[in-house]
């Protein structure tokens, strides 16, 4: 496998979803429920065709990340794969309680944390991934990580050609940009632990679903100060 890998963005409504792409092709998240039409026609943008898709990797079990998986399950025919704390989220459709780790994320709570936006299709995960998941076979030199905090089951995927992708690891700070926490958080200090572990790993540019990026570990560092 010597193709060189890399990572295209699929803007959507409110998030970004990504195609890693080598000699297979992984999907990383799909968006809210309804975001299939865009995915598809992204994946043929660039000469991909749905069923060539190896598999589909959620960040976490999020609505505005897993919304669209059980719709891309069926359209692709892709395994799914999710880490195991967070597969219920996936199983049952559902958001699950957001804890609010910054002021941004009290504003937001009454808007986000209730009604019909917490649902989506639900769909049985293929793959439970636990600490450490290669994507080799998949046909993309790389790895999915577990860097929880965000939720229990939140994983990056941490790629051999020096890209990672964190999914809501990192949300930037809307003033100035800069790297900062999750709006919500389930666990503050193991998002922190899990921000050392992606640095530690030293990707070269760091790819979030919301509000900006890509960073560099230089950004990282600084924000972190770690
Ligand atoms: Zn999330
Ligand atoms: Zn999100």
């Amino acid at each position: 496998m010597n193709k060189a890998t890399n990572v295209i963005p699929i803007p959507l409504k409110m998030t970004t979803a990504f195609i890693v792409r080598g000699e297979g092709t992984v999907l990383v998240d799909t968006g809210y429920p309804g975001s299939e039409d865009a995915i598809i026609e992204k994946l043929r943008e660039v000469d991909i065709a749905p069923e060539d898709v190896n598999l589909i990797v959620m960040t976490h079990g999020h609505p505005d990340h897993a919304g669209s998986a059980a719709k891309l399950h069926e359209i692709t025919g892709a395994k799914v794969a999710i880490h195991h704390l967070d597969a219920d989220k996936l199983r049952n459709g559902i958001q699950g309680e957001l804890k609010p780790a910054r002021f941004i994320g009290r504003i937001f709570k009454p808007f986000l944390g209730r009604g019909k936006s917490t649902r989506y299709p639900p769909l049985e995960p293929d793959i439970l991934i636990e600490d450490l998941f290669e994507l080799d076979e998949y046909g993309v030199m790389g790895k999915v990580i577990s860097t929880p905090g965000h939720t229990p089951g939140s994983v990056s995927i941490i790629l051999d050609n020096g890209d990672a992708i964190v999914g809501d690891l990192i949300v930037p700070s809307l003033l100035s940009s800069k790297p900062n926490i999750p709006f919500w958080a389930d666990d503050r200090d193991e998002v922190m632990k899990s921000i050392q572990k992606l640095i530690d790993y030293a990707p070269e540019r760091i790819y979030i679903a919301h509000f900006g990026g890509p960073y560099t570990l230089e950004d990282l560092k600084e924000s972190f100060r770690i």
